[in-house]
């Protein structure tokens, strides 16, 4: 199978995910489903096929209230115990069907509680899902780890509740925490309590910075809250001038960030849908993997972009002329960024990851 490497082949290789939401990745039959079982009755359709295309439609349509549509009837649909179990238990299925050895998969535990279960309900249920959906794709020989991010949203104020709570399950199958939600207007600075408190407690945290809003952000995110990684973190390019005769220079954020190694949650599909990037060929990810910053590939929200790691892998290829060496890179890349022990890290890296590659890469 060595040469371009093709969607099929892709497939079948080890590949490592960070960003990918969870209300942001259920199955449309899964959706229709549940809205039947717990009485939600918002969905635009009840035929699984359509809604999958009413989706990416309404991801695609450049209308933000369309885009936070999308998200109100996948939450709607995930108030209840047994529905985090199933969706938490599919996407573990699904990322594993995919190639996917290790995902970190993130959501935001306030936005479960509208039918009155606690936050710790809900990061039960929802790692009880992950756990069950992982032994069954073992069963068929797919083997997959899947760590948690607990998110708090921007807009509300309970971010160093979540935090506590990210903390309080940390043995338990939380890796880490995030904040989401609308950037402009929301400065990461406004939860400095909540990263205050991560950091004298030793927990990991990365934060939705520099999608589309731009440096500021990302010099927030880094330099005040402390942030390990930047959830997307594409606007870098922002402080990266390219001259006329092609030299390239990097402003002191951007040397920054690349010399510190700070990963970037790079979700190339998403980042159309909402405007960030032109298109695939144009996304900042050429450039920002040339100049060898830390580029992680990933999905974000894989109903909404209709998109697997894979296929985004697949589309970079066309866009850039990847081969498998490069896949190797923005894998390893992805695996040495993860919130897991760095012995877990790097014997997934020494005996999964590159035994994965090895005969693609004469
Ligand atoms: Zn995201």
């Amino acid at each position: 199978m060595p040469g371009v490497p093709t969607l099929e082949a892709i497939r079948r290789v080890p590949k490592v995910l960070l960003h990918d939401h969870l209300d942001g990745g259920l199955r449309p039959r899964t959706v229709v489903e549940l809205a039947a079982a717990t009485g939600y009755a918002g969905l635009p359709t009840a035929d699984p096929d359509e809604l999958g295309r009413w989706f990416i439609a309404a991801a695609n349509s450049g209308s933000l209230e369309t885009y936070l549509e999308t998200f109100a009837h996948t939450c709607g649909v995930m108030q209840t115990e047994e529905a985090l179990v199933r969706v938490a238990a599919e996407a573990a299925e699904d990322l594993a069907d995919d190639g996917v050895v290790y995902a970190e998969v993130r959501y935001a535990p306030e936005l479960f509680v509208e039918r009155g279960l606690s936050l710790d309900t809900v990061v039960e249920a929802v790692q009880q899902g992950f756990a069950e959906g992982a032994r069954r794709a073992a069963e068929r020989g797919r083997n997959i780890r899947v760590v948690t991010l607990l998110c708090a949203m921007r807009q509300h104020a309970r971010a160093l509740e979540i935090a506590e709570l990210a903390v309080r399950y940390r043995d338990a199958g939380v890796g880490g925490f995030d904040i989401a939600g609308p950037e402009e207007g929301y400065p990461p600075t406004r939860n400095l309590d909540a990263f205050e408190y991560l950091r004298r407690n030793n927990a990991h945290f990365t934060i939705h910075a520099g999608e589309a809003f731009g440096l500021a952000s990302i010099w927030e995110a880094i330099q005040h809250c402390g942030a390990e990684r930047l959830g997307h973190g594409v606007r870098i390019v922002d402080d990266v001038k390219t001259a006329g005769d092609g030299h390239v220079q990097l402003g002191r954020l951007a040397s920054y960030v690349r010399d510190r190694r700070i990963p970037l949650e790079i979700c190339p599909s998403s980042n159309v849908q909402t405007g960030a990037a032109r298109s695939i060929a144009e996304h900042p990810i050429g450039l920002l993997a040339r100049l060898r910053f830390r580029v992680t590939v990933n999905t974000d929200n894989r109903l909404m972009s209709g998109c697997t790691v894979s296929s985004e892998l697949a589309a970079l290829v066309d866009a850039f002329g990847y081969g498998w060496a490069d896949l190797q890179w923005f894998t390893i890349n992805a695996m040495k960024s993860a919130f897991l022990d760095f012995d877990q890290r790097l014997e997934l890296i020494n005996t999964v990851i590159k035994p994965g590659y090895a005969e693609l890469l004469d």
